[in-house]
């Protein structure tokens, strides 16, 4: 295949059961325009799941016909939590469960088994940065955008003149664990909502998969008695049939959908105070519906978020666009603009 510009990124998003892989080129064009996967075999531990990332690439350098001699670099993104710099928590993580992934620098080995220079970004933020830049393309440096993606947990990235906000520690744009107000959102008699990680109240507790298992599915039950899926056999079955439920327009699915879009609504009115963004991007599963229900519950998160007449003016909601392939993209985004960033000093290092 013809390359413009001479020269690739390979972008690997690394997920529980599979690898998504694409390639673009120095120009910024795709030469992938499908979902390409493989195994991931994270559940085997770093070595072979390392090996797996590099046969990823071979795959999908096979398939483009792309010669191995012209890739200059490799984005990767995992599920957090990880470090900035893709170091895997020392306390371990859902998707890394074998205890030799604890304080693993999966992008240093990969690093040293491919050659190459990898970027590493959580999938969140590789997810945010795609939204970001096929909304604002050439323009992209230009504008600033908030991702929240709603899935077993609540991801998030924050996306400031077109880059990856990371923080000190790594840890910005972690989104679900923001606290929000939960005055006016919960239900009379409804508990105070709790997180993984030790908040209460926090966006992730409401706005997510879990949360809906853990707080909002078990005080809806109570009111809605008799309901189908008080007799499904345990609640985590359960939650995952709420989304289905709402696309019918269930009494008890909308409940808890009203109550995920107050409370990222009100966690995009926290960030319409912070950093004022010009675009707010939902993503996860609860936009892989039908596109009716996604448009209704994308409304009702505007609706719910308290803007200022100003912001109002210019700011944009909207959903993030090729979920399945947001994360390889914009994993690949992320080396392109590291390989193409002019040679800083040494002292901004
Ligand atoms: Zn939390």
């Amino acid at each position: 295949m013809e390359t413009s510009g001479g020269w690739v990124v390979v972008g690997i998003d690394n997920g529980g059961t599979s690898n998504n892989t694409t390639v673009l080129d120095a120009s910024g064009r795709f030469l992938v325009d499908r979902l390409v996967e493989t195994p991931s075999r994270v559940t085997e531990g770093p070595e072979v799941a390392v090996e797996a990332m590099a046969q990823a690439l071979d795959n999908v350098l096979g398939l483009t016909g792309i010669p191995p001699e012209v890739v200059r670099g490799v984005g990767l993104d995992t599920p957090g939590p990880a470090s900035a710099d893709g170091v895997i928590s020392s306390k371990g993580a859902t998707n890394f469960a074998q205890s030799a992934w604890r304080g693993f620098d999966v992008r240093g080995a990969l690093e040293a088994r491919l050659g190459l220079p990898v970027v590493y970004n959580n999938d969140a933020n590789a997810a945010a940065l795609y939204a970001h830049h096929i909304r604002y393309g050439a323009k992209a440096a230009g504008h600033s955008s908030i991702s929240a993606i709603v899935g077993t947990g609540l991801g998030g990235g924050v996306i400031e003149s077109g880059r990856v906000v990371r923080g000190a520690a790594g840890m910005a744009g972690e989104l679900g664990h923001v606290q929000i107000p939960m005055h006016g959102l919960l239900a009379e008699g409804q508990p105070m909502p709790t997180c993984n990680c030790g908040f209460v109240g926090d966006a992730e507790s409401v706005a997510s998969l879990t949360g809906i298992e853990r707080n909002l599915l078990p005080y809806w039950l109570t009111r809605f008695e008799n309901h189908e899926l008080g007799r499904v056999g345990s609640l985590k079955e359960a939650a995952k049939l709420v989304r289905g439920y709402g696309e019918r327009k269930d009494p008890l699915a909308l409940a808890i959908f009203e109550q995920q879009a107050t409370a990222l609504g009100r966690l995009f009115t926290i960030a319409a105070n912070y950093t004022d963004p010009d675009t707010y991007f939902l993503g996860g599963g609860v936009v892989e519906t039908s596109p009716r229900f996604r448009q209704w519950f994308l409304s009702r998160v505007r609706e719910q978020t308290d803007l200022r007449e100003e912001q109002v003016r210019v700011a944009s909601f909207a959903l993030v666009p090729d979920l399945d392939m947001a994360g390889a993209r914009g994993a690949a985004i992320a080396a392109l603009g590291v390989l193409q960033a002019p040679v800083r000093a040494s002292t901004s290092l």
